[in-house]
């Protein structure tokens, strides 16, 4: 979003400083070095719907490396791998009477016909779900997915929020039979690095590895902000586009209602591990799952979407910060997302394994409860020259790049 913002604003020819704390630029984006293989740290993938992101490669002319592929489901319930998110599927898929598959396909259906979710907005999503799918199919297919996403926060999502995720993904199709998903070629890093390149060749200034400690206000006016190591740079324009709960800490003459607000948001952590295999999980993409054994709602076999020379598969555990889980070492982590994959296809033994790594988030996502919008601060006019935003300000869309660059331009147009 600050690459995006950064971008805008250096084009109507401001002069603009960036800071990030890491090491790299990216965020959640970000790719590592898995010992040779540049990947993101967490899998992203792109949906048809995605335009702003279409945009943004049009503008920076990597329109060429976006491709797209026809992708797979499955759904791994109680130990059998059915294949999943297609009409055929569904019919075929046992653990459910015929009544209720047409009631979850009836459902999805309509969900991708929708335009605008704001009827939704204030109703709980899991009782807007069993309203038109029934408690049964709710606990089948639902119900553990939403307590390995969301946890505590169950039972208090906006519907609108959980509409907006479904139709991304439900409407990323070639025809009502084939998924289709998008990536770039070399990841996400290939548009991260077309930005960074962009800022740099116009004039703007990227600070890697330093984080900001303080924005300062005098009046009711933004100064300029602290670093860290303690420099101090003036600027007339600050743009925060940090997770929301970290700017109360940054900003000592936020009103009390503004600080309130950014520290009420909730938002789940991820720790998320990618192994490399020399054999393949599942055909597909995206597997869901609800097995008692197993504690993720899912696996993402990469390498099903973006054509790699190994198997690379992403095991995300999504937690609560403060839920014990979230404590435990990467290396408990690691055990049981080894145990996950053996358990899912009993074929990959250990030394199918080639590599491993954990990385981790404590802010992968705000949590949106029903009527989310009506508890957001204003982004700009609190102080003349600061401008605050995170993903939460694109409710209810998930999150995604292409939300993030579309709001991180809107950003720009604020400034004046
Ligand atoms: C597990 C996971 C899977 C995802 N899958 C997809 C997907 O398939 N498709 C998709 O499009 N999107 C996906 N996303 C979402 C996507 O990554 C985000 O929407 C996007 O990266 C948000 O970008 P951002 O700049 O808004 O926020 P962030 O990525 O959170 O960036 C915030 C930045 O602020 C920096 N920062 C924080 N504090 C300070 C400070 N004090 N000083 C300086 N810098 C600071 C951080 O280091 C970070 O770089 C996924 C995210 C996760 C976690």
């Amino acid at each position: 979003m600050g690459l995006a913002c950064a971008h805008e604003l250096l084009k109507s020819g401001h002069s603009v400083d960036i800071y990030e704390a890491d090491d790299r630029v990216g965020g959640m984006t970000a790719h590592f070095d898995f010992n040779g293989l540049s990947i993101e740290r967490y899998y992203h993938f792109i949906c048809m719907p995605d335009q702003p992101m279409f945009d943004v490669l049009e503008e920076l002319d990597i329109a060429d490396k976006l491709h797209w592929r026809a992708t797979k489901m499955g759904y791994y319930y109680n130990g059998k791998l059915y294949e999943w998110g297609n009409p055929f599927a569904l019919l075929k898929f046992k653990p459910l009477s015929l009544i209720d598959r047409l009631r979850y396909g009836l459902h999805m259906f309509y969900c991708t016909r929708i335009k605008d979710g704001s009827s939704l907005d204030s109703q709980e999503a899991s009782d807007w779900i069993k309203k038109w799918v029934g408690q049964r199919v709710y606990d089948v297919l639902w119900k553990k997915l939403f307590l390995l996403k969301f946890h505590k926060f169950t039972g208090n999502l906006s519907a609108s929020w959980i509409w907006a995720r479904i139709r991304r993904v439900g409407t990323s199709r070639k025809n009502l039979f084939t998924e289709q998903m998008g990536y770039l070629d070399g990841g996400s890093e290939t548009l991260l690095n077309a930005y960074e390149k962009g800022i740099i060749e116009k004039g703007g200034t990227i600070h890697l590895s330093t984080k900001v400690k303080k924005i300062e206000i005098s009046g009711e006016q933004v100064k300029g902000l602290v670093t860290e190591s303690g420099n101090e740079n003036q600027y007339d324009q600050v743009i925060s586009t940090i997770p929301l709960p970290f700017v109360p800490d940054m900003i000592s003459d936020l009103p009390v209602y503004v600080s309130r607000a950014y520290k009420s948001i909730d938002n789940i952590g991820v720790v998320c591990v990618i192994l490399k295999l020399k054999k393949s999980v599942t055909e597909n993409f995206w597997l869901n799952i609800n097995d008692e054994r197993l504690d993720v709602p899912g696996l993402i076999e990469y390498s099903n979407l973006r054509g790699l020379d190994v198997n690379v598969v992403y095991v995300p555990f999504y937690l609560p910060r403060d839920n014990a889980k979230f404590k435990r070492t990467d290396q408990d982590f690691i055990t049981e997302a080894k145990n996950i994959i053996k358990t899912v296809n009993p074929s990959v033994k250990d030394d199918d394994i080639l590599d491993i790594h954990a990385s981790r988030y404590g802010y992968a996502q705000p949590i949106c409860p029903p009527a989310f919008k009506t508890t957001l601060p204003p982004m700009t006019g609190i102080i003349d020259g600061l401008i605050i935003a995170d993903t939460s300000y694109y409710y209810p869309e998930d999150r995604s790049i292409s939300e993030s660059v579309n709001l991180g331009k809107s950003l720009a147009k604020f400034v004046q």
